[in-house]
């Protein structure tokens, strides 16, 4: 066999192997010695060959749609190619900028640069040299010109019809035909690529070869093979990333034993028929999907998606019971220690009444016992809770991350559900499933608002999902205003002043204050005293933040609840359950500080009754970004379709956090644009690690995988 060489393995070759990557660059004056091409690749971080091929252009220049110099048109922004004709160095003047004139031609027509504070460009750009450059077109005494555009230097070897433009940094002084050499004499130097996926997944949905697609992403022949072999590449960095995903949801299920649940016990139907509503179709729906998986006995790994409103805790509730109900325990963990009470409250409410068979009580009954455990735990409480879960007379404990301690020992944990919120990973999934001794507990993650279909994919690609797509009946959609500027700030609180006169009630969110609770305490308080004395003189109005006792917090929601309090002045510890049906505005002030998904679940605890609802967002936007998600939401209730929106104004890496194993890799791939592939890639890896499940007949694809993940991934994947 020929010697094929793996894109893995040249991640060990330096650079220097390189003859043009030895090569000086120019050295700038007053610099001694000219550092070496490698050298400002290093600076840019590349340093082996692999680096190198997968530093892809950033675009392209086609030679032949260029449009001439003579065509551009005042006003408008352009790309041009052209040879430069005359480089002028005018000094600064008095307090002044420096100034460097340059003159371009194309053969049609002439096109002056100038460059103010860069006299470094008259260094850089000289007489005969192919230059790419891209500004405004400008019109100064008859003549086209512009002012500090982009420039890209063109000239070098590569003279093929499409340009390639390589990202660069200006900094590190390399030109991108500079690294265009270097790039050619890598694609020599490695001689054929070996191709590590299946050729027949390849030909089913039309990808180039992986050699092939290398060679012409750098030194394209036309415009249509760069995007045939970018669309391959990408695809590749897309399957990678999957198919560490569907490896690891696999090597899960086959690696530990689950729990056989019994569905539809008499503690369930119990709990249904003590619900004050029907469930939703989608709960139903969604049950259904879970309860096959619970009573099989492979670990259930699911997500459970749906907007806010939907109904997500019952259906977390079900899960809980109907591992109780076998006798098992289950878990509910919460990012906040004040989400974690809030979802205590939830299930408190839920259970109330319910009980569980005991033979070791008189009746042979007994309440469901659910518990509280974070760190406002008395330690007194935390032993007796501690004990209850190791004995298991605890059924249900909730709580945050504190759950995760080694004191916490279950007897018979069987159940686990996460309220996520992106805030926890991989690993504390893992370690929560690892608490159990014996069987593997089921897992639901529960997000609070959606995130995009193909992020979680990525996100949670070792997950199945559940989406819960209806609300409850006789939900009123919010209307949302932005309220900018003074008169339109006042009808918000003209607003807030009429429902409460048509006894409805309100909630005021404060400001987002980051440095601590503390001080987010401090100022909402602060913010309480200004609305009693102004806005809302007269009004009844009650104050909740994360710094109240438990028992003060709980006074003020029932106080709230019972319309004691008309309205509600708190920080953002109302995100999540709290359930008043009669508040009928919301007003958030300085909303540009918070996040899309945050908007909308608080704005979530208004419309919850039949009534007309609203929430008003105060204030300027910050930046221009804040004022697309402020836009957002005015224009849609839609928490699938704010995802999305989210996703395209906060780019994937954010979401995604960069410890996903893969992400780093996805360079021509985008989750954003290339939804399309993501579900593809997703298809193509199941079938191959289903075919295949540690990849033992896809050497190659192996190789490369092992690469990206750490060892204790490659050892648990990778083995039978
Ligand atoms: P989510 O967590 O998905 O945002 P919740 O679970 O907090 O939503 O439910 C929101 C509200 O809807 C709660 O008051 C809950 O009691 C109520 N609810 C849940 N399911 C139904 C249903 N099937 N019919 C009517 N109301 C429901
Ligand atoms: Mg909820």
């Amino acid at each position: 066999m020929g010697e094929l060489r793996s894109l893995a393995e040249l991640g060990g070759v330096p650079t220097s192997v390189l003859r043009s990557a030895e090569r000086p660059l120019r050295a700038e004056r007053g610099q001694k010695k000219a550092k070496t091409r490698a050298d400002a690749l290093a600076e840019m971080g590349i340093t082996d060959l692999l680096g190198l091929l997968t530093h892809y252009p950033r675009r392209y220049l086609d030679r032949t749609t260029q449009v001439p110099i003579s065509e551009l048109r005042e006003g408008e922004e352009a790309t041009v190619l052209a040879v430069v004709r005359r480089v002028r160095r005018q000094p600064a003047r008095r307090g002044g900028k420096s100034l460097v004139l340059v003159d371009l031609s194309d053969g049609h027509g002439y096109l002056s640069l100038s460059f103010f504070n860069q006299p470094w460009r008259a260094q850089q750009l000289r007489e005969g040299m192919e230059v790419a450059v891209s500004g405004k077109v400008g019109v100064f005494r008859g003549r086209r010109q512009m002012a500090n555009p982009v420039v890209e230097v063109v000239e070098g070897e590569w003279q093929g019809r499409v340009v390639p433009i390589y990202p660069q940094s200006e900094k590190a002084g390399i030109s991108s035909m500079e690294i265009g050499d270097c790039v050619a004499e890598a694609l020599r130097w490695v001689g054929e690529l070996e191709d590590p996926v299946p050729s027949e997944a390849l030909a089913e949905h039309n990808f180039a070869g992986r050699d092939w697609s290398m060679r012409q992403v750098h030194q394209p022949e036309s415009v249509g093979t760069k995007n045939a072999a970018r669309r391959r590449l990408g695809f590749d960095e897309l399957l990678r990333l999957q198919l560490v995903l569907v490896m690891r949801k696999r090597a899960v299920e086959r690696s530990s034993v689950g729990i056989a649940h019994y569905v539809g016990s008499d503690l369930v139907e119990r709990f249904r028929d003590g619900l004050p509503f029907p469930l939703t179709g989608a709960q139903e729906r969604a049950i259904k999907q879970i309860e096959a998986d619970l009573a099989r006995a492979v670990p259930m790994h699911r997500l459970l998606q749906g907007d806010v409103g939907s109904g997500k805790t019952l259906v977390a509730v079900w899960c809980l019971l109907t591992a109780v109900s076998g006798g098992h325990q289950g878990a509910l963990m919460a990012p906040t220690e004040v989400l974690a009470e809030q979802h205590f409250f939830s299930l408190g409410k839920l259970l109330s009444g319910l009980s569980v068979t005991d033979d070791a009580t008189l009746f042979g009954q007994r309440q469901v016992r659910a518990e509280l455990l974070t760190n406002q735990t008395t330690a007194g409480e935390r032993a007796r809770i501690l004990s209850g879960l190791a004995e298991g007379s605890v059924d249900m404990v909730v709580g945050t991350h504190a759950l995760l301690t080694e004191s916490v020992r279950f007897k018979r944990l069987g159940m686990v559900v996460i309220d996520e919120q992106h805030r926890f990973g991989v690993e504390q999934r893992a370690a929560l499933r690892a608490k159990g001794d014996g069987p593997v507990p089921d897992v639901l993650v529960m997000t609070a608002t959606p995130i995009p279909r193909t992020a979680a994919m990525t996100v949670y690609g070792d997950l199945d999902t559940t989406v819960l797509d209806e609300l409850p009946p006789g939900r009123t959609s919010v209307e949302t205003r932005w309220a900018r500027g003074p008169l339109e700030v006042e009808a918000a609180w003209q607003r807030v002043r009429n429902e409460v006169a048509k006894g409805r009630q309100a909630y005021v969110v404060c400001p987002l204050v980051e440095e601590s609770e503390k001080v987010q305490a401090a100022s909402a308080t602060e913010e309480f005293a200004r609305l009693a004395a102004g806005p809302l003189a007269g009004l009844r109005l009650g104050l909740l933040h994360g710094q109240l006792g438990a028992r003060d917090k709980e006074e003020v929601m029932s106080s709230f609840r019972s319309g004691r309090e008309q309205v509600l002045v708190a920080t953002t510890v109302i995100e999540v359950g709290v359930d008043v049906p009669n508040a009928t505005v919301m007003v958030i002030e300085d909303p540009g500080r918070f996040g899309i998904a945050q908007l909308h679940q608080l704005r979530g605890r208004v419309g919850r009754g039949s009534d007309r609802s609203w929430c008003y967002l105060l204030g300027d936007a910050p930046t221009p970004e804040a004022a697309e998600r402020l836009n957002a939401l005015e224009r849609t209730n839609d928490g699938f379709e704010l995802a999305e929106v989210d996703l395209e104004l906060r780019g994937e890496g954010t979401i995604l956090g960069a410890r996903q194993a893969g992400v780093n890799d996805l360079k021509l791939a985008s989750l954003r644009r290339h939804k399309k592939y993501v579900v593809l890639a997703r298809e193509v890896a199941f079938g191959i690690v289903d075919a295949d499940p540690t990849l033992s007949r896809h050497r190659a694809l192996a190789r490369e995988l092992r690469e990206m993940v750490d060892d204790d991934d490659r050892e648990y994947l990778f083995k039978n």
